[in-house]
């Protein structure tokens, strides 16, 4: 199976520097930022530079040093957020995925939100 990346979704004019956004951290492979509409008070998005359209995708064609570093710096953003529940209070990571995840963006991303009780994972459909 091949995914089609569309290349002028917002986070791939992101990553190309037609679009600002509020860094939270960048390394080689990968950039964070804070999302634009906010859903909890820490909310970050991190995706991997490269184009893959879902996690899935990311996770089957990316090459070993892209998942190292993507995964790496999400770590790194739950350690600088201070929201690791050894000693902070939490958080939730969410990836959305094609239809059904209700996927707006066609660039894989991370959310990490955190800052506040999150209720129950799903709400019912
Ligand atoms: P999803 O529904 O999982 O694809 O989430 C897409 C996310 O991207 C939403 O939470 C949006 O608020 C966020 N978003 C859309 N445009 C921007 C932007 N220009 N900068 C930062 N976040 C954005």
């Amino acid at each position: 199976m091949t995914y089609a990346y569309d290349d002028q979704n917002i986070f791939a004019k992101i990553l190309a520097g037609d679009i600002p956004n509020k860094t939270v951290s960048e390394t080689e492979h990968t950039l964070a930022f804070h999302d634009i509409n906010p859903q909890a008070p820490h909310h970050v998005l991190v995706i991997p530079k490269g184009p893959y359209v879902t996690g899935d995708h990311f996770a089957r064609d990316a090459s070993d040093a892209e998942i190292i570093d993507f995964w790496r710096t999400y770590g790194a953003i739950c350690a600088d957020l201070g929201v690791t529940p050894d000693t902070g209070e939490g958080y939730r990571i969410i990836s959305n995925a094609g239809r059904d995840g209700v996927q707006d963006v066609p660039h894989f991303h991370l959310h990490i939100l955190a800052g506040r009780p999150l209720g129950r994972m799903l709400n019912p459909a």
